[in-house]
């Protein structure tokens, strides 16, 4: 696919027009896998987070839902959470190399664990993901974090893209095994293919009698698989034909022992540790296939990608709510230490800035809580989630770094004891923000997201526009030092005759007028709630149902929600074409939907809480108001634009592989490199 299709998204559109052709394409791609998930979940309602930032109001009802959720689960995991503790008190649950052992597998598995949420039909317990996410948070926060990540990674990307998109014969045979405890991963990462999934090299060719030969091999084996084990399953991601541009998916059972190629094997399978320092107690694998049989029947009849991006929600809920365990498990050792250790002039919890620490990491876990199960039900009820799952994840992956530095800071050398389960936690921790989708890209993704409707029914004609500006007379596109990006008194300086034809042409547009109508339709609705800002939250029955010292922060949240639609578009005036490229404000947008909407979940969820959950959230909400307010959008412009600068020449000199603080410095080579040719040629570590 390519971006100048009409079906490609505004994004990539606008990043062709504005001359970003690699940029579009992998735009593309991925926006072609995203709307197929949207063609599949086909949801009834628009996203949560831009119905709060464009109306109309979601209801109270549907703010709270998550919190009843949570409810409603709570203490549902009893069976497997008291078998995995009774392992982890018998000394059962890790072997001597600090691994998952198999008899805390059988325990759990006796419970069902590992098909919690698959159909009884199939061997499983049925339950549903709110239920899996109580599981997931109680086990991290009693030391069975690898546990979590393990049933998580079977049962939402593995269980779960079978279900979703495995045929009947397909389910009928693996979903038993699941159930059961096989492991099952699912593998697209390759040795020189991270986030741009699209660019997977691995391929099957397919044979006369319908089955295929998988080829992955040097640079496309799959890299840092997670539950990929000899005699495993796996749902694998490759190309269908070398160099075909249809990427397919294909489930298969791993053989019991590597391969080699000799008289009795006509091909190669080799799974080997990852050497990856996080999820160390889990399996995490480098698999290598050379002429590999897979068997007719193997392929699941979807996109690989799309297969990826439909159990990415899920998994991205289940990450949340193990952050939410773990970041409890933190705050218990945390506040138990404190309480027991003297420190200058008494006990440590006397003070105020371990009580901060302390706050902050119950906040943590309060905050990714809340947006888990917030989350789980909006998909439930049939609500798009796209924004609010991504935001889940993020707010949650940050908010576990966070309490993690917050605890080190209050249990002090102990926070780094070999074998305490704190220390373990780190590496997990600051892994959040990488798997599931790294943070900053899933940021900037959620504001296209969130803002898609509003640029295609209001901007999409400024971008044509601009666009037009940069053609040359006979049609082709002008180079890219003469082309125009943004429109603004300098370019008119310069550029008069372009400039002013576009903005003549923009006039002449009937979607301009519709913008300004909207513009001057929104400022209207403003000016008419302006007054009731002086009336208290009490005021409002919205409010009203929540504990007095929580109704301010939700009010603040909801009103400066509403208040991102002026910074959008303030932000799309003022860089046009160039905010295709122009990732930093975009990230700080995220932030600032990813901290409000995160207060508003917190706050809604600590009203069915007890009196300590609601001071935590009034802890939580305000330090959050402090994070929104120290990040500024469109009135620190002039700011952002220096960074910006600062930030161009300091990646410009270090592209060209100039910067006098590093020059003297020799890079070390890296594991797994992905051009074996051009690799260095020292030992990697
Ligand atoms: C322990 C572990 C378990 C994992 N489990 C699995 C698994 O089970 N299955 C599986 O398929 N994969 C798995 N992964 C892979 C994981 O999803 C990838 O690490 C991730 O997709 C990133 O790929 P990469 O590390 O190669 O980063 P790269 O693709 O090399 O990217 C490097 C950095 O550049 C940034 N970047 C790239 N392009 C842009 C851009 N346009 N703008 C801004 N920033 C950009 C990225 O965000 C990233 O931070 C696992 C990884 C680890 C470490």
């Amino acid at each position: 696919m390519t971006a100048s299709t009409d079906n490609a998204s505004t994004a990539a559109k606008a990043l062709a027009a504005a001359g970003d052709h690699d940029s579009a394409r992998d735009v593309a791609a991925l926006d072609g896998a995203a709307r197929g998930v949207e063609r599949k979940l086909a949801a009834t309602r628009r996203g949560l987070v831009e119905r709060l930032v464009y109306g109309p109001a979601p209801t109270l009802v549907e703010l709270r839902s998550g919190a009843e959720l949570a409810q409603r689960v709570a203490g549902s995991q009893r069976g497997i959470v008291d078998a995995a503790l009774g392992a982890l008190a018998r000394g059962e649950a890790f072997t001597a190399d600090a691994k998952l052992s198999s008899e805390l597998r059988r325990t759990v598995a006796a419970e069902k664990a590992f098909g919690y949420t698959v159909p009884a039909g199939f061997g499983g317990a049925g339950a549903s993901y709110g239920r899996l996410a109580a599981v997931e948070e109680a086990l991290a926060a009693n030391g069975l974090g690898p546990l979590a990540v393990e049933i998580s990674g079977q049962l939402t990307i593995g269980a779960g893209s079978l279900l979703a998109y495995g045929d009947e014969q397909q389910q009928r045979t693996f979903l038993p095994l699941v159930a059961e405890g096989r492991p099952m991963a699912f593998g697209l990462t390759e040795v020189g293919v991270g986030v741009n999934a699209k660019k997977i090299q691995a391929y099957v060719e397919q044979q006369a009698d319908g089955s295929y030969r998988l080829f992955a091999e040097g640079p496309a084996n799959k890299l840092w698989i997670t539950n990929a084990v000899h005699g495993g399953l796996i749902g694998i991601v490759a190309r269908v034909g070398k160099d075909a541009p249809g990427i397919g998916l294909f489930i298969v059972e791993l053989p019991g022992a590597d391969v080699a190629l000799d008289a009795a094997h006509d091909y190669e399978f080799r799974c080997e540790p990852s050497r990856v320092a996080a999820f160390v107690a889990n399996f995490n694998s480098r698999l290598h296939f050379r002429n590999f049989p897979l068997p007719k029947g193997s392929r699941i009849p979807a996109d690989g990608v799309e297969v990826l991006f439909y159990c990415l929600r899920m998994g991205r809920c289940m990450l949340a709510a193990m952050a939410a365990g773990y970041q409890r498990m933190l705050a218990r050792d945390a506040s138990h230490y404190a309480r027991l250790r003297s420190g200058v002039g008494g006990p440590v919890i006397r003070h105020e800035v371990p009580r901060l620490n302390l706050g902050k990491i119950l906040g943590g876990a309060l905050q990714a809580r809340s947006l888990a199960y917030l989350s789980l039900q909006q998909d439930a009820d049939g609500v798009d989630l796209a924004g609010l799952r991504d935001l889940t994840k993020t707010a949650a992956a940050c908010a576990g770094v966070e309490s993690m530095l917050a605890a080190e800071h209050v249990l002090g050398g102990r926070a780094f004891h070999g074998g305490s389960r704190v220390n373990e936690a780190r590496v997990n921790l600051h892994l959040f923000g990488v798997v599931e989708g790294e943070d900053d890209l899933i940021l900037m993704g959620m504001v296209r997201d969130v803002t898609q409707r509003f640029v295609e029914r209001y901007l999409s004609s400024l971008l044509g526009v601009i666009d037009g500006a940069n053609q040359a007379p006979d049609g082709s596109k002008l180079p890219a030092e003469q082309r125009i990006l943004r429109i603004a008194v300098g370019t008119v300086v310069r550029e008069p005759v372009r400039s002013l034809s576009a903005v003549a042409r923009l006039l002449a547009q009937s979607k301009f007028w519709h913008l300004v109508a909207w513009v001057i339709g929104n400022a209207l609705a403003d000016l008419v709630r302006l007054p009731l800002r002086l009336l208290p939250a009490s005021a409002f029955g919205r409010y009203r149902a929540l504990p007095a010292p929580l109704r301010g922060y939700a009010r603040y949240a909801e009103r400066k929600l509403r208040m991102l639609r002026w910074s959008y578009l303030g932000l799309s005036l003022f860089y046009q074409l160039e905010l295709t490229r122009a990732q930093i404000p975009l990230q700080r947008l995220g932030k600032c939907m990813e901290h409000l909407v995160s207060m508003l979940a917190i706050c809604q969820h600590a009203a069915l809480g007890d009196e300590t959950m609601r001071q935590v959230a009034a802890l939580q909400a305000q330090l959050l108001q402090d994070k929104y307010r120290s990040l500024r959008l469109f009135s620190g412009l002039r700011a952002m634009q220096r960074t910006r600068r600062a930030v161009a020449a300091v990646g410009a000199s270090l592209e060209a592989g100039r910067c006098s603080l590093i020059d003297d410095i020799e890079p070390q080579a890296f594991g797994h490199p992905w051009d074996e040719q051009a690799a260095d040629k020292r030992r990697a570590p």
